[in-house]
């Protein structure tokens, strides 16, 4: 019987070392590796997919964390990159060719937006964007020669959200691969693999490491692809450091805990936010005033993760006034780490995002009041 999610965060991948007794996964700080036999070698070196011989390949370290990756998405394989941007391009590159043309989401993380926008075009790949609310543009925007449907499960920075399982029909009926970037609610919350998607990425910076300390990216499927992406990842040498790869195992293990507590007080913050005569709108999958909130419910139903946006009534003055007013969290781009995170953006009428960490719920609300106050 297949074991529940949080064993899996913690057991998966790993056992301890048979020869030396070491509990921990080791950091195998290696770039290549030595074989007893010339035999072996050549083995090895001509299965690059399936061996340990030179660390951008693959490395010990980082398997493991592609194995524990691998059973969290309920995908067949994994494969970790230096960045979720290397997740992203490498998505695509495995996708879609010169000639070929891929359809994307409209509301999505600005750097992948350059992407699509200037690095796809540039590779002769043609690109769509669409807003993924309407199932229809979506669908419009098929091609004879289109090979890929890219979204966001949760979109950012406008938290729309993505109805796979619809993707899931449109890309059977025109044969498309489908893509979800997960990173804004991770495996714990959203299961895309299990709702049709083909290829699953996030930016494991974010909620997969959970603790700010390290830039990396996932992507998982079936091995076909995954093997195709290795190949991908080897020529444009974006591997992670072993070291990075055992941080972020580290932090995987307790993935459910943090995102049960990211929900719980990302849920309580956007109430009381709601609620505020200074806040203009809050944008929260788990309010009742979200447009998609009835598909939250159906599809998110172990909650709706850390993200909130919002607005402050008035403008950019306003909005500093807040921004500059709190004295627990820090402000800055990044999310999905233990610590509340705020993001002011004035080039985006002055919406806020909040990365709601995982200390007590009461009292980040009052540092918000707090803040609140002082506009
Ligand atoms: N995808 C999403 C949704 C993101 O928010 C980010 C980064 O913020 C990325 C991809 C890129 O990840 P990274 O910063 O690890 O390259």
């Amino acid at each position: 019987m297949d074991r529940k999610f949080s064993t899996r965060a913690i057991h998966d991948g790993e056992r301890w070392d048979k020869s030396t007794g070491a509990h921990n996964t080791p950091i195998y700080q290696t770039a290549t590796f030595a074989f007893e036999k010339a035999e072996d070698m050549a083995a090895a070196v001509m299965d690059p997919l399936e061996s340990f011989f030179y660390s951008r390949t693959s490395n010990p370290t980082t398997a493991a964390l592609e194995k524990k990756m691998a059973s969290l998405e309920g995908a067949e394989a994994a494969l970790v990159t230096s960045s979720g941007m290397a997740a992203v391009a490498i998505s695509i590159l495995i996708s879609a060719r010169a000639g070929e043309h891929v359809i994307v989401t409209n509301d999505l993380f600005v750097i992948s937006r350059q992407f699509f926008e200037e690095d796809c075009p540039a590779m002769g790949i043609e690109v769509t964007m669409v807003d993924v609310r309407n199932l229809e543009e979506v669908e419009n925007a098929v091609r004879p020669n289109t090979k890929a449907l890219f979204v966001e499960t949760i979109t950012n920075p406008n938290i729309y959200i993505s109805d796979i399982t619809a993707f899931r029909s449109i890309a059977d009926k025109h044969e498309l691969i489908l893509i979800a970037d997960n990173t804004f609610l991770s495996p714990y919350l959203s299961r895309p693999i299990e709702q049709g998607a083909d290829i699953v990425l996030h930016s494991a910076t974010k909620y997969i490491s959970g603790h700010g300390d390290t830039v990396a990216g996932v992507l998982a499927g079936s091995k076909k692809n995954m093997d195709k992406a290795r190949i991908k990842l080897d020529s444009f040498g974006q591997c992670l450091s072993p070291i990075a790869s055992w941080l972020v195992l580290r932090g995987v293990r307790t993935l459910p805990l943090r995102m049960r507590q990211h929900s719980a007080n990302a849920q309580a913050l956007a109430e009381y936010l709601e609620g505020h005569e200074l806040v203009e709108w809050v944008k929260y999958p788990g309010l009742k005033s979200h447009p998609q909130h009835s598909l939250a419910r159906s599809s998110l139903p172990n909650g709706c993760g850390g993200i909130i946006s919002f607005r402050i009534k008035g403008g950019a003055a306003e909005m500093n006034r807040f921004s500059n007013s709190h004295e627990l969290f820090g402000k800055g781009v990044s999310l999905g780490d233990v610590f509340t995170l705020v993001y002011p953006q004035p080039w985006r009428d002055n919406l806020i995002r909040i990365s709601v960490g995982c200390e007590d719920a009461g009292d980040i609300i009052e540092e918000f009041e707090k803040a609140l106050a002082a506009v």
